[in-house]
């Protein structure tokens, strides 16, 4: 069921006041995939009375009063997208489409809609209750962080929007926690996965540079983050204590991940599926099309691409869902009304992390001196799809499922350090679960900017190109690869542009018509390089492209006119469209889920 966003639904459900009032910068998309319906379901679930307020209108208080004051708190998110992601491109243009306002057209969401929401709050509600920011864009930017649309350092967002609480991460247990603990009077300060604000740093903290030597000092900003980047992991995170002005910003460290139990509690609780009648009065959500019929079968990852915010946003240790729990699912899928047998998804933000990490990470936490899979898969990893061949499996025989799409995209190294199953597994992928193509993210041909962005190089997609064509060929399917490449990167030139058009031109017989410029997502590496020009593990200075002329130049040198070629059986190649996209993360505009839509 629908969270209520009207007064009339208050008064259908005989309620005469909300204990929480979520408010959102996206429609109102009541989906799994969707962060702010998966909190009120989750405190609705527990027996508060939630209610919802979709992008509303920031110069009258129409929308914001229209359900009243709640009793507990108010929760503000940006929506499934930072919210200068989602508004503006790399270059600061205003983006005139998008995907989660109903009619598609850019022009509900304010820019910085944490901080416009905020205030539009304590505009109209005078000493209100606490108003509580989560979600993607409150969580990127929960310490001082760098902000590419202004081109400086920013303070956390919880002072710029004069907010009390702030939610990081996935929130269901830190939101619970908060509301358990404002009902009852009980400090929250305590609360994992929270930053509040305060007049001392707190005891046992690690001290982080202040707002202002990082703001004035790049290896002040890199000693920050890098401070800030080791204290994630849910099991030896220390709390931090960084200085903002005349107060503190603390934060506590972050949640345990949920287990599958509660990941299927979580993906059990009664979506509608749909986009509420308030908003859907006002067209057509193009992002439901692409979360209504799929199934998200985990979150977090440890691939830790220095682009991606998914690591910072959903940490490192991957959750599972149990496949009872995702079967169920799929049932409940097939008996909506407009289904037509074809589930769009069955994935995460890597497909193939599902249903298997690694036993040390989860009994001491993750390494604070190795990664998971860089430079090449850890041996304590010992990947296992055997998993996911399963679940597959058993979800083509779900009644009424003509086939279950795995469209989230693969890791070739995941595919191919599992000596037992990674064959066996991208055969099921390729004969049962691809639409025609399958999305690979090399993101670039070049040593030294794959170094920069933490991503493996052709030793990986070579063999596994060879392989998926090998699959294809035995299953006598027309099917091919499609590539997400990224221009300008930080340590990315004009040569190794040019480098990555001779790769893709010959080596991948393909010629990319789009290709993504990088975008400066706050609280990522590869912001940080983008900021300080220096490679913050090695120390050596980086080329950054950061002229707006010059990035695009980065871009036409490996956009061609023409189509490119694909492989489809026994390698025939035939023209085909290329789609290339830099952001395979929370915060994609194309699709919501994990990342994408992450909160
Ligand atoms: S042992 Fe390897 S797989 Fe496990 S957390 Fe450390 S780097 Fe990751």
């Amino acid at each position: 069921m629908f969270l209520p966003a009207t007064p009339e639904e208050l008064r259908t459900l005989g309620w005469d006041r909300l204990d929480v009032i979520l408010v959102t910068g996206d429609s109102y998309i009541d989906s799994p995939y969707v962060g702010v319906s998966v909190i009120g379901q989750w405190l609705l679930r527990a027996g508060y009375r939630v209610g919802i307020i979709a992008q509303p209108d920031v110069d009258s208080g129409a929308d914001i009063t229209r359900l009243g004051e709640p009793v507990l708190f108010w929760g503000v998110t940006g929506g499934c997208i930072d919210s200068l992601v989602a508004n503006r491109t790399a270059s600061g243009k205003r983006r005139r489409e998008d995907d989660f306002t109903a009619g598609g057209i850019n022009c509900r969401r304010p820019d910085r809609a944490v901080i416009a929401y905020a205030n539009l709050i304590r505009r109209h509600f005078k000493a209100t209750r606490p108003i509580v920011l989560g979600g993607v864009e409150a969580s990127l930017r929960r310490i001082a962080h760098y902000d590419a649309w202004s081109d400086r350092v920013r303070r956390s967002v919880l002072i710029d929007a004069k907010a009390d609480l702030l939610v990081y991460g996935m929130g269901e247990r830190t939101v619970l926690e908060i509301a358990e603990g404002l009902r009852t009077g009980h400090p929250v300060t305590d609360v994992r996965g929270l930053c509040y604000l305060a007049a001392e740093p707190k005891a046992g903290t690690l001290e982080l540079p202040s707002y202002e030597e990082a703001a004035a000092d790049g290896a002040a900003f890199a000693d920050m983050f890098l401070g800030f980047y080791r204290n994630q992991d849910p099991l030896t995170a220390r709390g931090l204590s960084q200085r903002q002005d005349a107060r503190w910003l603390i934060h506590n460290p972050p949640q345990p991940p949920l287990s599958s139990t509660e990941m299927d509690a979580v993906h059990g609780m009664d979506f509608a599926r749909d986009v509420h009648p308030h908003d859907r009065r006002l067209g057509r959500v193009r992002a439901l099309e692409t979360i209504r019929f799929a199934i998200p079968t985990h979150r977090g990852c440890y691939g830790e691409c220095h682009f991606c915010a998914i690591a910072v946003h959903e940490g490192r240790t991957v959750s599972s869902r149990s496949e009872a729990s995702i079967l169920r699912e799929a049932e409940l899928i097939t008996a909506l009304p407009d289904f037509k047998g074809y589930i769009l998804d069955v994935g995460g933000p890597t497909a193939n992390m599902y249903g298997f990490e690694c036993a040390k990470k989860l009994q001491r936490g993750a390494c604070p001196d190795r990664r998971c899979l860089y430079p090449s898969v850890c041996e304590s990893l010992r990947p296992d799809h055997g998993r996911q061949i399963a679940l597959l499996k058993k979800l083509r025989r779900v009644p009424g499922v003509k086939q279950a799409v795995v469209a989230s995209g693969i890791r070739p190294d995941l595919v191919l350090a599992d000596r037992r199953q990674g064959i066996p597994y991208l055969r099921e992928v390729v004969r049962h679960h691809t639409s025609g193509q399958m999305k690979l993210a090399p993101e670039h041909s070049e040593e030294r900017v794959l170094k920069c962005m933490g991503k493996p190089g052709r030793e990986t997609l070579l063999p596994f190109r060879d392989l998926f064509r090998r699959l294809t060929a035995e299953a006598g399917k027309e099917q091919f690869l499609t590539y997400y490449l990224i221009a300008a990167h930080p340590g990315c030139t004009e040569t190794d542009m040019e480098e990555l058009r001779r790769f893709a031109s010959r080596e991948l017989a393909i010629h990319p018509e789009e290709v993504q410029l990088f975008t400066p997502t706050p609280s990522t590496v590869s912001t940080l390089m983008y900021r300080t020009e220096r490679d913050p593990f090695g120390g050596k200075g980086l080329f950054v492209e950061k002229t707006a002329a010059g990035r695009e130049r980065q871009k036409k040198i490996l956009v061609a006119k023409t189509g490119l070629l694909r492989y489809g059986m026994r390698g025939s190649q035939q023209t085909q469209k290329e789609v290339g996209s830099w952001a395979r993360t929370k915060t994609s505009r194309k699709k919501p889920k994990r990342n994408l839509p992450k909160r």
